[in-house]
């Protein structure tokens, strides 16, 4: 019944060549949001095996991230803290630099969203490389949280996104070649 779920969830999924520049296997998960039953499955998924692991905060990377990071926190009765790019948090933020292909990005987490001793769970749409994911456990873990998992819809296992991440374990639905 998993493998059924799964297996319409990876069928939903839009695989866009090219985009945003050549080379590029684009994930695209809207079309998952337009099928109901699968969104609705790839949420309890994610709830089934988060339930009840005393997970106070649920930390969604911008953008699609917050996306599905915000029904599985209310789900599994914690908070939303989003990970966001630069400049977009109106209070006082803590910071992590990334490295992209080309160049460096930033991502930031408001100061007092979370507490130390607390216990994470940080949701993206797909894990690539592993950078973001890597930012935003760096993120948590300065300021004392526990990250207990990192998960997502889609891991491109050839990028060894999941090495990267070192302790932290990752979950993902579907593998994508
Ligand atoms: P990375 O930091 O390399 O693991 O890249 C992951 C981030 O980039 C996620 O926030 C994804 O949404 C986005 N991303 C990277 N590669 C793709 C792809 N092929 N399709 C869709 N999104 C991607």
């Amino acid at each position: 019944e998993q493998d059924t779920r799964i297996a319409k969830i990876s069928s939903v999924i839009r695989v866009i060549p090219d985009f945003p520049k050549p080379g590029i296997m684009f994930q695209d998960i809207t079309t998952l949001l337009l099928d109901v039953g699968a969104f609705r499955d790839t949420i309890d998924l994610f709830v089934e095996r988060y339930r009840g692991k005393d997970i106070s905060v649920v930390a969604g990377v911008e953008a699609r991230g917050f996306i599905f990071g915000p029904p599985i926190a209310l789900a599994i009765g914690a908070k939303f803290v989003p990970m966001r790019k630069p400049n977009k948090l109106p209070g006082e933020v803590i910071s992590e630099e990334y490295s992209l292909e080309y160049g460096t990005d930033k991502m930031e987490m408001h100061v007092g969203a979370v507490q130390a001793g607390e216990r994470a769970l940080i949701i993206d749409d797909l894990v690539a490389t592993g950078g973001t994911l890597c930012a935003a456990i760096r993120l948590l873990e300065r300021v004392g949280v526990h990250v207990v998992e990192c998960a997502c819809v889609i891991e491109l296992p050839e990028l060894k996104g999941r090495e990267r991440l070192g302790k932290t374990p990752l979950f993902v639905l579907v593998s994508s070649s």
